[in-house]
Parts: C-alpha cells; sequence; structure tokens
C-alpha cells in the first residue's frame, strides 16, 4: 500500500520511500506537480513542454497564463493515462511544445497547431472575451480545455495516423480524405458555404469543415466524454431515475481508461451527461455537454478508442 504526505513530499510503500521535489514553475503558482528528487530536470513533465510563456512582469499576462496552465496539466494528465508519447520539443524535433502568447496588434497569429507546437493566444483565458467570441461563432462551447484538447489532436493524428496505413485507411473511410484542399474548405466553410445537414454525421458544424477539423473535434469530444466518466468513477457516481427508462441508470461507474470497448465508456456517459445537464438546468446555468452524439460520431470515437488502447496493449507488452 502506498501513502503519500504532502508535507513532507514523500510516498511511503512497504518497501521504501520515494522523495519529491516541487516543478519550478510552483514559484508563479501555475504547478503543484513534482519530480523525483535525484532528477536533474527543473520543471515537471508538463512544464517542460512550454516553449514560450508571456512576459510575467504584466500581472494580467501571470493571471490568464494560470488559466491556461490549469487546462493544459488536466489535458497533460489524461495524455499520461492514455499512454501517449509526450516528448518534447525541446529534446525531440518530432516532439510536442505549447507557446501561450500575446497577440500584437495587426498580427496574424492564431489559436492553432503546426508541426507539434500548439499555440494559445492569452486572451482566450479571458472569459469576457472568450464567451464574445462564442456568440459570434454561434458556438454551444468554448473553454481553453476545449482548445487545448482540439489543437492537440492535430499533432496526433500526425503521430498516430498519418504515419500508419491502415490508421490512415480507416481514417479515411470514417472521416473523408484529408487531400482535399484544407484552405479551400476552410474559406467555403467561414463563408457559410459549409454543410448543411451536419447533425447526422458530425459532433460539431466546425467539424464538417474538413477530415482534419472533424478529426481534432471527435478527438476532443472522445477526451471530454472519458474525463467526465473517469470523474464520475472516482466520485462512485451512479443513478438511478425514478423513471421507467433503464437507458438512464448508471448502475457500475468505471474507469474508462481499463475500459477495451467503448460502448461500456459510453454506456456510463449517457446516464451521466443527462443527469448533469439536469442538474445544471436546476441552477439556470448553460448544459455540462451540450452535444448530440450521433451514431456516425460514435463509430469515429470507437475508432480512436480501438487505436489507443491498441498502442496501450503494445506499451504493456514492451515493458
Ligand atoms: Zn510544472
Ligand atoms: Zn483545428
Amino acid at each position: 500500500m502506498l501513502t503519500f504526505d504532502p508535507k513532507q513530499r514523500t510516498l511511503f510503500s512497504a518497501k521504501k520511500q520515494l522523495s519529491f521535489k516541487f516543478c519550478k514553475n510552483k514559484q508563479h503558482q501555475t504547478c503543484n506537480w513534482l519530480i523525483p528528487i535525484e532528477s536533474t530536470e527543473e520543471f515537471c513533465t508538463a512544464c517542460q513542454l512550454n516553449r514560450i510563456i508571456p512576459d510575467l512582469s504584466d500581472a494580467k499576462n501571470v493571471e490568464n497564463w494560470r488559466h491556461l496552465e490549469v487546462a493544459k496539466h488536466r489535458l497533460i494528465y489524461q495524455l499520461q493515462k492514455l499512454h501517449l508519447p509526450l516528448k518534447s520539443k525541446h529534446k525531440d524535433e518530432k516532439g510536442l511544445g505549447f507557446d501561450f502568447v500575446v497577440r500584437q496588434k495587426q498580427s496574424q497569429l492564431m489559436t492553432g497547431h503546426a508541426n507539434g507546437i500548439v499555440t494559445i493566444l492569452l486572451r482566450e483565458a479571458d472569459s469576457v472575451f472568450r464567451e464574445k467570441t462564442r456568440r459570434e461563432l454561434s458556438e454551444p462551447y468554448r473553454t481553453l480545455i476545449g482548445h487545448f484538447r482540439h489543437e492537440v489532436g492535430h499533432y496526433f493524428w500526425d503521430v498516430l495516423i498519418s504515419t500508419n496505413n491502415k490508421n490512415l485507411n480507416d481514417f479515411r473511410k470514417l472521416f473523408g480524405d484529408e487531400r482535399q484542399n484544407y484552405g479551400l474548405s476552410l474559406q467555403q466553410y467561414y463563408k457559410g458555404e459549409g454543410k448543411i445537414d451536419w447533425q447526422d454525421s458530425y459532433i460539431s458544424k466546425y467539424a464538417s469543415s474538413h477530415p482534419w477539423e472533424d478529426w481534432a473535434e471527435t478527438w476532443a469530444h472522445y477526451l471530454h466524454i472519458m474525463d467526465m466518466v473517469e470523474t464520475a468513477y472516482y466520485f462512485g457516481i451512479k443513478t438511478e431515475p425514478k423513471s421507467t427508462n433503464d437507458k438512464m441508470e448508471l448502475n457500475a461507474p468505471l474507469d474508462p481508461y481499463k475500459a477495451p470497448l467503448f460502448d461500456s465508456v459510453l454506456k456510463n456517459f449517457i446516464p451521466l451527461t443527462f443527469a448533469v445537464n439536469s442538474i445544471n438546468r436546476s441552477m439556470g446555468v448553460p448544459d455540462v455537454y451540450p452535444f448530440v452524439v450521433s451514431s456516425a460520431v460514435v463509430s469515429k470515437m470507437k475508432f480512436i478508442h480501438q487505436v489507443l488502447t491498441g498502442m496501450k496493449k503494445r506499451d504493456e507488452y514492451d515493458s
């Protein structure tokens, strides 16, 4: 049995004890993760991925950066649970990195992904700006964790799909052919020439703009669902509604990262999302999960789950 003493930052087991030090970013209150005391690293596995952080002499920047790090740490925790490779761009050309930047006037810089670098504009951490943008784009949901999950999805398409012929073929059957002109597709989408009947085939309207965006959107939702089901699991949340609809019953919460089939994750997620959305309505706040997952989207998520669980098996086999 393992016990952790937070004051001494020491993990005790029957055989040994392990001591840890704080990540260097604790000084800015942007990180509370630990590193083994003997490690030569100054930053934790999440903070090692940062390439550009904002100018910290501006207090507003520090505040916005803190919000970004909360979301990023949650993302990195989840990617680790999925056994995804998380090499830092500092150490590996094919690795992952984060740029948190302030957009200067007239700059074309956008939140996005290119060659393993996820760029997030600092103003996205400002809730007023984010809500204004959400309404302008008629989005039902816009959050920092949503941005991170979407953008990192583009990176993992490069890592998991583009380099593997079987995965690429399966991807094209479900999401379409990504070789269609990306720039033109987005232009058409923003001109309002996108698909009208997108609801049956896509998780969001934006997902209908191009197969790459469909992948990133579906990937983000897959991560949303896994995180919600895991949180419910650790709280032991069950639902037994006073109605005859047994689809709304959640009897046995499960750890989704140990589920071989996505169906069982979904079986937990549906009653859970109905319950939490209803509770939010009791308080007059927006639904936690304001989306409908169609059967076409379920097939795409099953593919993602399959790719990731296949990878985990290999990983277990290696170790
Ligand atoms: Zn850290
Ligand atoms: Zn995208």
